[in-house]
């Protein structure tokens, strides 16, 4: 670990006004223990089981984001202590959380996590699937989930005009969806994009969420 980087890091973000998730997948808990003592109490997982292992022996302050793809059978084990969910991709995944936050007698944070790249293997709803989904009764039904905004995966290219692109693209999806469904709700305001590979542009691209871990902690 280190934590030259993270303090640099930490200053390049610090003008956009963003927050930093440290992405620990596959990271021992000691090491985000050292980043814990650093001061920073955002981390990233990407599996229901890791993360609720860390959980368990780590700070209870620690705010955890789980941003990999969800199983809806799995929703129940992270449903006491996430802090939010960033990659919510259908209804019937909504409607599992909204039932396992009521449980716990929560509102669950998440993100509708955005299809904007051009790889067949990521993740994500279209901007058709969207409007269809926020538009929907079932949805006008749900009452412990509290939807904060957008996520999305750019293409791993090293095109970086593409890569604006798609930021950009997702950053407009963010607005008209605001303006469609979200007017007066201030939660709606979170945009996660950008990571170790692309977050400097996708802070210029107006990201108030980047997920950092192989630069943080080492490649994987
Ligand atoms: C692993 C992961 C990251 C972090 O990727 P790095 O390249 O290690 O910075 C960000 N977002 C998601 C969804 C991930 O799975």
């Amino acid at each position: 670990m280190n934590f030259e980087i993270y303090k640099q890091l930490l200053a390049e973000i610090e003008p956009f006004g963003a927050k930093l998730i440290a992405v620990s997948k596959t990271k021992p808990a000691e090491d985000i223990q050292l980043l814990y003592n650093e001061g920073q109490r955002i981390f990233g997982e990407n599996k229901v089981q890791e993360m609720v292992a860390k959980y368990e022996v780590l700070p209870k302050d620690i705010q955890w984001h789980l941003v990999g793809h969800l199983q809806t059978n799995k929703v129940k084990f992270i449903a006491p202590f996430v802090s939010m969910i960033h990659s919510v991709d259908s209804l019937k995944l909504l409607q599992e959380i909204d039932k396992q936050a009521e449980k716990n007698n929560r509102v669950i944070n998440c993100l509708l996590q955005v299809f904007i790249a051009d790889e067949e293997t990521k993740f994500g709803l279209s901007k058709e699937e969207l409007i269809q989904l926020l538009a929907s009764k079932e949805f006008s039904t749900l009452t412990h989930v509290r939807i904060c905004g957008l996520m999305g995966m750019a293409s791993n290219t090293e095109d970086v005009k593409k890569i604006e692109a798609e930021f950009a693209g997702l950053k407009t999806i963010f607005v008209e969806l605001k303006q469609a469904f979200f007017p007066n709700e201030p939660a709606f305001k979170e945009l996660s994009m950008g990571m170790s590979s692309d977050y400097k542009i996708a802070l210029k691209q107006g990201a108030t969420f980047i997920r950092v871990g192989s630069m943080l902690f080492g490649e994987r």
